[in-house]
């Protein structure tokens, strides 16, 4: 796990969308956002989580690994960077590769869009604008040290499984105490285009 990296408690998540209004405003998205809200339950409960990019460290970063045009750079620090918009040529090879569903294709401008964990502002010290923004602490930006300091006993995890394949992550999960499972099970990915499931 990175040092200070963000952790996701879904338990505090109130679906506010505040997060979501905050990451669309980050000017180097031209007004869209790069995190999404999942509802774990559609239709019978209100249960939300937000999604962002898990910046996967073993292995290291699929969607890069399998992008044809070497538009995704991994920094030094971790960092799995959205993809460069003079390399993409938006063939959804990496939204295929990620076991999270978290790459989304711009079909027009043929350019792939992730969460690249608020580089121009966490390269600065500054925490990513859905952390700053979100109003029950659901995102949490810090050490896990920091976070211990303020939630005593919180329990994460940053190891998911899909099947028999273990992937690693440098963004991490709060679990329940009283449920910490090794790895945490991974969940099927969403899969949108342009805004439309297509799974
Ligand atoms: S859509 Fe772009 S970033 Fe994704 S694999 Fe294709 S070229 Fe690489
Ligand atoms: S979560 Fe998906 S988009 Fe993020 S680094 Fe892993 S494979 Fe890439």
């Amino acid at each position: 796990m990175m040092g200070r990296t963000i952790f996701i408690d879904p338990g505090r998540c109130i679906g506010c969308q505040a997060c979501v209004s905050a990451c669309r405003e980050c000017d180097s998205h031209r007004g869209k956002s790069m995190i999404h809200l999942d509802y774990t339950e559609p239709g019978t409960s209100v249960a939300s989580l937000p999604t962002v990019c898990m910046h996967c460290e073993d292995p290291v970063a699929p969607c890069a690994e399998v992008c044809p045009a070497d538009a995704i750079l991994v920094t030094a620090d971790g960092v799995v960077q959205q993809a460069d918009t003079s390399r993409c040529i938006g063939c959804a090879n990496c939204v295929n590769a990620c076991p999270f569903g978290v790459p989304k294709i711009d079909l027009q401008a043929k350019l792939q869009m992730k969460c690249n964990l608020c580089y121009d502002r966490t390269a600065y010290g500054l925490a990513p604008m859905c952390a700053t923004v979100c109003p029950t602490g659901a995102l949490f930006y810090g050490t896990l040290e920091e976070l211990r300091a303020e939630r005593p006993g919180v329990q994460v995890a940053d190891s998911f499984a899909f099947g028999d394949v273990v992937v690693s992550t440098g963004v991490a999960m709060v679990v329940p105490a009283d449920k910490v499972e090794w790895p945490v099970p991974g969940g099927l990915p969403v899969v949108e285009i342009n805004g439309v499931d297509v799974r």
